[in-house]
C-alpha cells in the first residue's frame, strides 16, 4: 500500500508539474493551434477596415476640435455595435498657438526684416534701444547695460531658451537672435517649461543679423520695435476611447493585459489617412474580431486623442493606470501609419531598439505569414513611448521611412494599400492570438 501510494503521489505530482509547465508551449506549437489561428486571421475583413477609413478621413481630426470629437463618436458607436461597453477618458492638454503676426522695425535702417518666431515665444509690443549683446551669456551682460532695451544676440552653443532667460534676467525687454550660418530659423522651439519667464524673442538669418550688427556698431543709438501678436497657450479638451475584452476562457486564465492602441487625431488640414486613420481602422477591426474569441487574457483596445500635440492621450492613459494594471500589462502594440502604399517596409520600433515580448511575437508571426523576420529598430515618436517608460513591453508598427506627404493635405485614402493594411492586421492579430492562447478550447 505504502509503495503504491508513493507511486500515486509521484504520478500526481508529475502531472501537476507537467500541467504547469508544458501545455502552453505544446498547445501553441500544435497543428490544431496553427489551423485555428490561420482560420481566425483569414476572417479579417479589409473592406471593413476600408469603410472605417472612408468615414475617418472625411475631414482632418485635429485634437481639441469638433472634428476630433466626431471621430471619437464614430469609434464609440462602432465599438458599441460590436457589443463593447465603451469608456471615454477625457483630458485637457495645452496647445501653443504660433503668433499671427510678428515684425521688427529698426529706425533709420535702410531695408526691412522678415523675422521668424520660435515655438513658445511670448506675445509683446515693445520699443527700445538695440544693443549688441555678443553671445548673450552672463559674461556679455556684465559688460553692457540692456535694461529696458532690446538685446541682439549671436547664437552659438547655448540653448535658445537659455539665451532668452539670460536676456530677461539682465533686464532686456526683447531679444533678437541671429544665426551663425545660413540655416533657416523657422520651426524652432524654446520649449514649454519656462514660457512664463520669457520675453518676446524673434529669429533673424545670419545676413539680417550681420547687417543689423554693423548698423548698431556705427555709433549713434539705434531704436527698434519688436511686435509679436497672437502667440498664446490654449487649454483644449480631448479624449481617449477604450474598449475592454475580458478573458472569456475558463481554463488557463491569466490576469495579464494585452494592449492594442492607435491615435485617431490628425494634424491640421490633413485627412490623416496614413497618419493615423490607418492604425485606428485596423485596431477597430481587431476589436471586432477578438470580441467573441475565447482568450485567457484581458485585451484592451485603445484609441488615443491628441497624439500629434505631444502624445497627450497615451500619456494620460498611462498616468491613470494603477500600479497593479501596469504590472499586469504584458504587451502594448501601437499602430501608427500602417497602410501607406509609398512608405518603406514594415518596421517594428522600440525605445531601446531591443526586442521584447511584442516584437518577438510579431516577428514570429511575420515569419509564419510572410517568410521573413523583422528586425527591431529604435523609434520613439508615437504612443508606445509612455508605455515603455512605465516599464511595459511596447512597440510601434509603422511602414518606414514614411511617405513624402506625411502631415500634408495629400495624406489621403487613395494613397493607402489594402494589402499593407491587411498585412499589419494579420501580424498583430496572429501575435495577440498566440499571446492569449486563443485556441485552447473553452471548458
Ligand atoms: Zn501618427
Amino acid at each position: 500500500m505504502a509503495r503504491n501510494r508513493m507511486l500515486f503521489s509521484f504520478l500526481l505530482l508529475f502531472s501537476i508539474v507537467m500541467a504547469a509547465c508544458s501545455p502552453k508551449a505544446s498547445i501553441v506549437d500544435s497543428p490544431e493551434f496553427d489551423q485555428t489561428q490561420n482560420e481566425f486571421i483569414e476572417e479579417l475583413d479589409v473592406e471593413k477596415i476600408h469603410s472605417s477609413l472612408k468615414e475617418l478621413t472625411k475631414k482632418p481630426r485635429v485634437a481639441g476640435t469638433n472634428s476630433e470629437i466626431r471621430a471619437a463618436a464614430f469609434l464609440t458607436v462602432q465599438l458599441q455595435s460590436e457589443g463593447y461597453e465603451v469608456e471615454v477618458q477625457p483630458f485637457d492638454f495645452e496647445k501653443y498657438i504660433m503668433p499671427e503676426s510678428k515684425s521688427l522695425v529698426v529706425e533709420g535702417f535702410d531695408g526691412s526684416f522678415s523675422p521668424a518666431s520660435f515655438q513658445y515665444s511670448v506675445d509683446g509690443n515693445t520699443s527700445g534701444q538695440l544693443v549688441d549683446a555678443g553671445y548673450g551669456l552672463k559674461s556679455d551682460y556684465k559688460k553692457i547695460d540692456v535694461k529696458g532695451k532690446i538685446a541682439l544676440v549671436a547664437v552659438d552653443k547655448t540653448a535658445f531658451y537659455e539665451l532668452v532667460l539670460l536676456a530677461s534676467e539682465a533686464g532686456a525687454k526683447a531679444i533678437l537672435l541671429y544665426f551663425p550660418d545660413e540655416s533657416e530659423s523657422t520651426n524652432w522651439t524654446l520649449g514649454r517649461e519656462h514660457f512664463e519667464d520669457f520675453i518676446p524673442a524673434l529669429a533673424l538669418t545670419y545676413d539680417e543679423g550681420k547687417k543689423l550688427l554693423d548698423f548698431v556698431k556705427k555709433g549713434s543709438p539705434v531704436n527698434a520695435t519688436v511686435e509679436i501678436e497672437g502667440a498664446r497657450i490654449e487649454k483644449l479638451a480631448s479624449q481617449n476611447i477604450i474598449a475592454t475584452k475580458k478573458p472569456t476562457k475558463v481554463a488557463d486564465v491569466n490576469d495579464d493585459i494585452i494592449l492594442i492602441g492607435a491615435h485617431y487625431d490628425s494634424v491640421d488640414k490633413a485627412p490623416g489617412a496614413s497618419d493615423n486613420a490607418s492604425g485606428t481602422a485596423v485596431v477597430l477591426e481587431l476589436a471586432r474580431m477578438f470580441k467573441t474569441l475565447p482568450t485567457n487574457k484581458e485585451i484592451r483596445f485603445l484609441f488615443f486623442g491628441a497624439e500629434e500635440e505631444g502624445l497627450h492621450g497615451s500619456k494620460k492613459y498611462v498616468s491613470a493606470m494603477s500600479k497593479d494594471e501596469i504590472k499586469r500589462s504584458s504587451a502594448m502594440f501601437n499602430l501608427d501609419m500602417v497602410g501607406s502604399a509609398d512608405a518603406g517596409n514594415l518596421a517594428i520600433q522600440t525605445l531601446d531598439g531591443w526586442d521584447n515580448i511584442v516584437t518577438k511575437a510579431a516577428s514570429k508571426a511575420n515569419e509564419e505569414l510572410n517568410g521573413t523576420s523583422i528586425e527591431t529598430t529604435f523609434g520613439d515618436r508615437s504612443d508606445h513611448t509612455p508605455f515603455h517608460n512605465a516599464g511595459i513591453d511596447a512597440a510601434l508598427f509603422i511602414y518606414d521611412p514614411v511617405e513624402e506627404w506625411y502631415h500634408t493635405p495629400n495624406d489621403t485614402i487613395e494613397k493607402l494599400s489594402k494589402d499593407r493594411l491587411l498585412n499589419v492586421a494579420k501580424i498583430i492579430s496572429s501575435s495577440v492570438f498566440e499571446l492569449t492562447f486563443s485556441a485552447i478550447p473553452e471548458e
